[in-house]
């Protein structure tokens, strides 16, 4: 029988995408300058995130993969202006349940010893070893969804477009990843790690996104930078707020058009929230349309940061994070169309 707990953690870790991007956001959160993703099949087989961050601290050795353990917040009014991207404790503890996981790691002062934490499919620390490592942290996931075997099946059966979906979140963490160094690779069958692409620790945007697509795509894109005002929604309207309208930036990079034929390449459109990935379709929608509506056959690139007031937006709708509730989407995108 299939036990709450692993029914609970599959709500959190729904996919290949879900184990990248709680891999990757704990990196980040730990002040990681250098990232590397490694898969082994696609994913299939494994999906590892080394960092060079802060280490796991030895006292929290047996907390860190319980059940809503973190260590990010300490009071509750802490989660309006919380910086970091986990706050729940969830996903280590639903990793332990839905793979074989592992961590490596080590603060700075154990440095040339790290630690290897094994766990139970309950998130108890099973046992700890002393090995060789560097400051930072391995996570590895191996065998996801291994006691879910439907989902396995389902996995296993749409793998190609699952890395590739994957590969497209890894693109907008590396591109906007300003200061991280980041390096994916794949090892399919006998191959060894084939690196799928890598970024340079760059200042920009820009530079990143050279890295990722290529220079011949960064010369087809031009600077987006809007400055968005409009009246909110009633039922969005705040007492005592200013003027009382909504301002918003969008900045990133577009392609400029390219009138007639060309290609359609939706997968080169990164959406964010206060430099947060996100899927944001209804903002798709309305930048291809205006696109459209100048005879643009081409699907844009997109790279968008929408700059909000934390308070206009909600992460907290789903629990695997990756939906965003925009409070006034209609106003937004209306204001967005006419801007662009
Ligand atoms: P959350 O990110 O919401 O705190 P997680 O389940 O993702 O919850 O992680 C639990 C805890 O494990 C974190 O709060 C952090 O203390 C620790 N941790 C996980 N990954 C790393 C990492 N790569 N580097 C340092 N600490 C980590
Ligand atoms: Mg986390």
């Amino acid at each position: 029988a299939r036990s709450v707990h692993q029914i609970q953690s599959g709500q959190v870790i729904v996919d290949l995408c879900s184990v990248a991007k709680e891999l990757i956001e704990n990196s980040l959160d730990a002040g990681a300058t250098s990232i590397e993703v490694r898969f082994k099949n696609n994913g299939l087989d494994l999906v590892e995130v080394q960092d060079n961050g802060s280490g796991i601290a030895s006292e929290n050795y047996e907390n860190v993969a319980l059940k809503h353990y973190t260590s990010k917040l300490s009071t509750y009014d802490d989660l309006a202006s919380l910086n970091t991207f986990g706050f729940r404790g969830e996903a280590i503890s639903s990793l332990c349940a839905l793979s074989d996981f592992h961590v490596i790691t080590a603060q700075a002062n154990q440095v040339p010893r790290a630690n290897r934490l094994d766990f139970e499919q309950s998130g108890k620390l099973r046992k700890t070893q002393i090995v060789a490592g560097q400051k930072g942290t391995t996570a590895s996931v191996e065998g996801i969804f291994k006691r879910l075997p439907v989902r396995r099946r389902e996995l296993e059966k749409n793998i190609k477009r699952e890395y590739g979906k994957v590969l497209n979140l890894l693109h907008a963490y590396a591109c906007i990843s300003t200061g991280v160094k980041f390096s994916v690779k794949n090892t399919v069958g006998k191959t060894r790690n084939v690196v799928v692409f890598s970024t340079n620790g760059n200042v920009t945007t820009r530079e990143n996104i050279a890295n990722v697509y290529g220079a011949k795509t960064l010369s087809a894109l031009i600077a987006l930078d809007l400055d968005l005002e409009y009246e909110p929604s009633t039922a969005m309207k705040r007492a005592g707020d200013g003027d009382g309208l909504n301002r918003i930036q969008v900045q990133g990079h577009i392609s400029k058009p390219v009138f007639g034929e060309g290609r359609q390449t939706p997968d080169r459109q990164m959406f964010f929230v206060n430099t947060r990935p996100c899927g944001l379709p209804q903002i798709a929608k309305a930048f291809n349309e205006v696109y459209k509506s100048f005879n643009v056959s081409q699907s844009p690139f997109i790279f968008a940061d929408f700059k909000m007031d934390t308070d206009a937006y909600d992460v907290n709708v789903s629990p695997d994070k990756r939906m965003i509730l925009l409070h006034d989407a209609g106003a937004l995108i209306e204001s967005l169309k006419t801007s662009l």
